[in-house]
């Protein structure tokens, strides 16, 4: 009998996604009784992945892999490699905000959450790759209802579609729910993360968890359903904007979104959401990184990290060590064995607080309480992808680096590696692994309650040097999805 329960394992599953949700909102709404379903779930803290942004952070959830491995680095991106080849190619650039979102599915290289179950669904998300074409739930309200709530600023439309669907979910035969719900994120770019329609936002989700919960319990599946609700980054207010393309183009003449095809250009410039941007060089040429030791001696780096609002900048040495430049000091770092070596001179501008040799689940624990909550593992797995920029920006809480063609204005910013912005609520009904917690370690524990299968551990050369990144993600036993 113990054998059977032990053995016993969940027959549908719901992820959840409350995109933009702050742990603090929400735990604090859950305490004051705000929350009634909420409030029945288990509740703990998360680092998300840096950029802490919509798109490279959906993916730990859905591919168990962090977005740097996968070549995503964010929701914007510059390749120097195929750029090179010609200014016009088509996969030279992305930006997953606009039309190029169709490639998102075709960027992402392993296999995805739903193709691990039977009949899975999805809701307003912006990957759908291993869907099958049914399961795609809301194909058309995607592009028809989303342009209608950016721009007329009612994101209420889509929190009625979305507690619609999960109510038929609940009553379908699909065993796997992947929903986004977008109103968080979308009410609090437009006017802050605790304005009063941000509030009733949560509480529109509750109510839709709630019919959803309600409607399981009728049908006598809600025990045997894995609901998860998780967030994919925060949002801090934004005061000021910092115009970084502009800044740029007074430098180098630098290629930005809209502006990708400007001839003549010596440097690019990538923005997530907007706290986070990569910086592009040509150096010369455009194939190949640009490392400190090309880009130490430029004025333009010294003035770059003068700005107002700018936290910290990374980049990489020929040595393959990272560094990172605070206004009031700088640390370097590199892989070494299972973990890391970090060292810094000034103020130590990622908080580790002593040098020397740490596991990345010590710059973790070191880190979670701090301003920048595990930047290094953060920063070493972005500069696995080629697609990451010779310089990595990352703003300030208060300030984002986008001054021009965001319509409407954002109040609230996403994307850099600071806490207000990487820490998430995750919320089960199941107990959850203890923090400190990534949501990268999420997609195996998922599995392993569903009872799926998980492959061999299978490790590129790239990867290696990250090899305990995949240690954790599966209780140690070094075992997670293969490639
Ligand atoms: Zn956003």
């Amino acid at each position: 009998m113990g054998l059977i329960l032990s053995a016993m394992s969940y027959c549908r599953t719901a992820l959840l996604l409350v995109d933009g949700a702050r742990y603090d909102v929400l735990s604090k709404l859950i305490a004051g009784g705000r929350l009634p379903y909420l409030g029945r779930l288990h509740l703990r803290r998360a680092v998300t992945v840096f950029p802490s942004t919509t798109g490279p952070a959906y993916l730990p959830l859905l591919t168990g892999r962090f977005p740097g491995p996968l070549n995503i680095p964010g929701i914007r991106w510059l390749s120097k490699e195929v750029l090179a080849r010609g200014l016009l190619h088509p996969h030279a650039r992305r930006s997953y905000m606009g039309h190029e979102a169709i490639f998102f599915d075709r960027d992402i290289p392993v296999k995805t959450l739903f193709e691990h179950f039977h009949r899975p669904w999805a809701v307003f998300s912006l990957i759908t790759k291993g869907l099958p074409r049914r399961g795609n739930r809301t194909r058309w309200s995607r592009r028809l209802v989303y342009p209608y709530s950016h721009f007329l600023h009612d994101w209420r439309p889509l929190d009625h579609i979305f507690a619609r669907k999960l109510v038929q979910w609940a009553s379908s035969d699909s065993d796997f729910l992947f929903a986004v719900f977008p109103s968080v994120d979308g009410f609090s770019h437009l006017y802050h993360p605790v304005h009063p329609k941000v509030l009733e936002s949560y509480r529109n989700f509750d109510i839709a968890l709630g019919a959803m919960w309600e409607a399981l319990q009728r049908r006598g599946d809600l025990d045997r359903t894995l609901i998860l609700v998780v967030s994919d980054h925060g949002l801090t207010p934004t005061h000021t904007h910092i115009d970084l393309a502009h800044f740029l183009q007074e430098r180098f003449r630098c290629l930005y979104y809209p502006l990708v095809f400007k001839p003549g250009a010596a440097s690019a410039e990538m923005v997530s959401g907007n706290g986070m941007s990569h910086i592009y060089l040509k150096n010369g040429t455009w194939r190949g990184r640009a490392f400190w030791e090309d880009i130490r001696g430029l004025r333009a780096v010294e003035d770059l990290l003068a700005l107002g609002g700018v936290d910290f900048l990374a980049c990489q040495d020929q040595g393959e060590a990272i560094l990172v430049l605070g206004r009031e000091g700088r640390a370097r770092f590199l892989s070494e064995g299972d973990g890391i070596r970090y060292e810094f001179e000034g103020e130590d501008p990622l908080g580790i607080g002593k040098p020397g040799a740490f596991s990345l689940r010590e710059a973790l624990e070191h880190t979670y309480e701090g301003d920048h909550p595990d930047a290094p593992l953060q920063l070493l797995q972005l500069f696995l992808a080629e697609r990451t920029g010779d310089i990595v920006v990352s703003a300030r809480a208060g300030y984002d680096l986008r001054a021009r063609w965001e319509f409407p204005e954002h109040r609230a910013t996403h994307g850099a590696l600071v806490r207000g912005q990487m820490i998430v609520p995750v919320l089960a009904n199941a107990s959850l692994p203890p923090e400190p917690l990534r949501t990268v370690d999420l997609f195996p524990w998922v599995l392993k309650l569903t009872g799926k299968v998980l492959g061999q551990l299978v490790l590129d050369k790239q990867e290696r040097p990250l090899r305990d990144i995949y240690k954790t993600t599966v209780d140690g036993r070094g075992h997670t999805q293969a490639a």
